[in-house]
């Protein structure tokens, strides 16, 4: 009797998470598990998160960003978002770091929230008194201003960039190797070098700002203490479905 009275009560309490997943999916399982394991962590038993899933195809997308179509892009991911809405999502993750050039957007065609991934990130930074970072992730995450305007002008952090030289590096590990399922040792010595590299110029912790990074690089692989945008994200968004 009691048992179905705390059931009820946590249908109630427990929010649904809208996840726009695909880009690529290797990250979308990885935001799938930590997830319930987040909501496991804190009601435990056979509790797990409730979760709608909108997953676009990759291909298409890397083509769009490919050809700066952006307004296509925004159609693609404007239609998505609202299924989740429509589906009964009580909030919206958008599952990679690279779309969240779009976040504006989306967030003006929904009335849910759309929970963001570079403030999630930027307040555990701010917590644990981060100033000056480094960030890892796309091309577009990295050289455009709507991730790194982000984290300056939101929460006065100063951001580190790797060279033109090493963002073409790490932009192209995740397109052809980390998106399609590949995990190279070769890569994961050029990230730890480039890590460094970004340490040496005074950034006290690195951002590994594309949700597909986490499946490269780990805490184990560098002294320098790392931010995953993905667990951090993930994290986020337990917290909200459970607030
Ligand atoms: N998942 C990646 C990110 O976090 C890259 C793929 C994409 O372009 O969305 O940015």
């Amino acid at each position: 009797m009691l048992g179905i009275h705390i059931l009820k009560h946590m249908e109630w309490i427990m929010k649904t998470i809208g996840l726009l997943g695909g880009m690529s999916w290797e990250s979308t399982v990885s935001y799938y598990q930590a997830i319930n394991q987040g909501v496991k962590a804190q009601l435990g038993g056979l509790h797990s998160a409730k979760i709608c899933l909108h997953s676009v195809d990759f291909a298409e997308i890397a083509a769009l960003q490919h050809s700066d179509d952006w307004d296509a892009l925004a159609q693609i991911l404007t239609t998505a978002a609202q299924s989740l809405e429509q589906a009964g999502a009580d909030s919206l993750v958008i599952c990679t770091n690279t779309m969240h050039k779009l976040a504006p957007h989306l967030q003006s065609q929904l009335s849910i929230p759309l929970l963001h991934i570079a403030d999630a990130t930027a307040e555990q930074l701010v917590s644990d008194g981060i100033t000056k970072v480094g960030l890892l992730g796309t091309r577009y995450t990295m050289e455009q201003d709507f991730y790194t305007s982000r984290l300056t002008q939101g929460f006065g952090i100063e951001v580190v960039l790797p060279s033109a030289d090493q963002r073409t590096v790490v932009h192209n590990v995740i397109y052809e190797e980390l998106c399609v399922g590949e995990i190279n040792d070769i890569s994961r010595k050029i990230y730890q070098d480039i890590i460094d590299s970004l340490a040496a110029q005074g950034a006290q912790a690195v951002i590994l700002g594309c949700t597909e990074i986490a499946l490269l690089i780990s805490a184990k692989d560098t002294d320098v203490p790392i931010y995953d945008t993905t667990a951090i994200h993930a994290q986020a968004a337990v917290n909200f479905a459970l607030a």
